[in-house]
């Protein structure tokens, strides 16, 4: 079965969050189920630096109105496509902005083109030795690939011959595409694209809408977000379009790579371990200390990675931070985003020196480093599709605390006295992101802590989870045999 799988993110070659390592790591989790995923991405001049030698396997004089070329290379040892279209994606810096953080204006145009691209490749439009290669299956990510069941069903390649199905998977429902009904005409669809069916989302063009309303099955990264979307609180307007599908929604959980994040083989930290070799971490939390400038001692180090944004409850967080450390705890923070967060967060470190520690910037590594010292990770977020931070932190026996929403609810086992006797607590939940539900989150898992058996007995079920890909590799291949049958 041959899966071409639409994005416009993937590690290791353009990620600002959690869909590019979900992206990136499909292709492995695929193959022992008999799928071979190819992977299309966007022509950005990190991912054509990163090709090296390419090859062109396709082009077109007219892409949307741009030229385009399609260049052939490797993702981690697995077939990518990438499309050169300089029009488009020559630019530097973030991928969807401009470096004053505006949207570029064209963005319905950039993820359009990608669209219309997979739709072509899809229905065999790049040939091989004068051999059209078609796929099976397309599998498109977030609203800047959600086009591509558009014109898989309103203007597919060739004509109507052998419609090629689509699933659509929603990493986060916040984002979605919307530009006016100016650019329509542009898009190259028919009339009756515009239609409540198709594109067309309050007056304008809708890009994931389109996605939801035209793929053949729509999955979103955990089966509670997939509930919680059919409701207005979650699903953002789209709740009615995500009732109206019906059984065609569900959810798979995100796993993660387990070659990445294990902390036994882990070249990032200071000190290596596993469930049984817990006493190592303390080498880790020193080190930890040091570099956040920290007191060193024995209470809980609580530590946060993430976007500073409302949906990961940052101002939650903030209001919250006298309480965490008049209970002895400490706090590293690694984060970027919203600068008013971000002045709050420096405010807050020079009110509690030695306890508050706080880092702006994107680091990969060490963000390994915090979750092989923390104690604990808190987590948040108002909604969250899936979240991975919470599950590296189960790998890492660095114990998570989260909202009880998405796949946050699917992925923790909450420390009540139920679970601890049952042995099968692995972290802390709360209801409801606000200050009394998540101050008392706080002093609940600082209490755990203070029950040092019970802490450790919970850090080594979390460190037993299997959140790798296995089950949701054999997952995304049964819906996708299913879709071709
Ligand atoms: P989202 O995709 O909504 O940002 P996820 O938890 O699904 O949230 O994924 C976030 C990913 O980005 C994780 O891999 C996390 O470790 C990483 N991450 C977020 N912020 C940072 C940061 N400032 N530095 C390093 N890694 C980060």
């Amino acid at each position: 079965m041959k899966v071409l799988s639409v994005a416009s993110e993937a590690v290791p070659l353009i990620k600002t969050g959690g869909l590019a390592d979900v992206v990136g790591a499909l292709p492995a989790a695929l193959a022992g189920h008999g799928a071979d995923m190819t992977t299309l991405l966007p022509g950005y001049p990190s991912v054509l630096k990163a090709l090296g030698r390419v090859r062109a396997v396709h082009s077109w004089t007219s892409l949307l109105g741009v030229p385009a070329r399609l260049l052939s290379g490797k993702l981690d040892g697995y077939p990518l496509l990438v499309l050169d279209a300089p029009a488009l994606y020559a630019r530097d810096g973030a991928p969807y902005a401009d470096a004053a953080g505006q949207d570029w204006g064209d963005n319905w145009q950039r993820f359009s083109a990608l669209g219309r691209a997979a739709a072509d490749i899809a229905g065999g439009a790049m040939t091989v030795r004068g051999k059209p290669v078609r796929f099976d299956i397309v599998h498109a990510h977030d609203w800047q690939a959600a086009m591509a069941p558009a014109y898989l069903r309103f203007a597919p390649f060739g004509g109507d011959a052998g419609r090629v199905p689509s699933i659509v998977t929603i990493h986060n429902m916040a984002f979605q595409g919307w530009f006016g009904p100016e650019v329509f005409p542009r898009l190259g669809l028919p009339g009756e694209a515009w239609s409540i069916d198709g594109v067309e989302y309050h007056g304008g063009l809708g890009m994931l809408k389109a996605g939801l309303a035209c793929a053949d099955a729509v999955t979103t990264v955990s089966p509670t977000y997939a509930r919680e979307i059919r409701s207005a609180a979650f699903g953002m307007g789209l709740e009615g379009l995500i009732v109206a599908r019906g059984r065609a929604v569900s959810g798979i959980l995100n796993g993660i790579d387990a070659a990445t994040w294990n902390p036994a083989k882990d070249g990032a930290l200071a000190a290596r371990y596993d469930a049984r070799k817990l006493d190592r971490r303390t080498a880790n939390k020193r080190a930890l200390e040091a570099e956040f400038g920290l007191d060193a001692d024995d209470g809980p180090l609580f530590i946060v990675v993430t976007r500073l944004t409302w949906q990961k409850g940052m101002d939650v967080l903030l209001e919250a931070l006298d309480h965490l450390v008049g209970l002895g705890g400490r706090l590293a923070l690694l984060g970027s985003g919203d600068s008013a967060i971000e002045r709050a967060l420096h405010e807050a470190a020079s009110r509690h020196p030695g306890r508050i520690g706080v880092r702006i910037g994107y680091d990969e590594a060490l963000s390994h480093r915090m979750q092989g010292g923390g104690d604990a990770i808190l987590v948040p977020s108002r909604f969250e599709p899936c979240g991975l931070t919470q599950l590296y932190g189960l790998a890492y026996g660095c114990v998570p605390v989260v909202a009880r929403t998405g796949g946050l609810a699917d992925t923790v086992i909450d420390a009540n006295p139920a679970a601890l006797a049952a042995g099968v607590a692995t972290g802390v939940q709360f209801d409801g992101v606000h200050y009394d539900a998540f101050s008392a989150a706080l002093t609940r898992t600082v209490d755990l802590y203070g029950r040092a058996d019970q802490w450790r007995a919970v850090q080594k079920n979390a460190m037993k989870c299997d959140f790798s890909w296995k089950a949701s590799g054999q997952a995304y291949a049964d819906l996708y045999r299913a879709l071709t049958a």
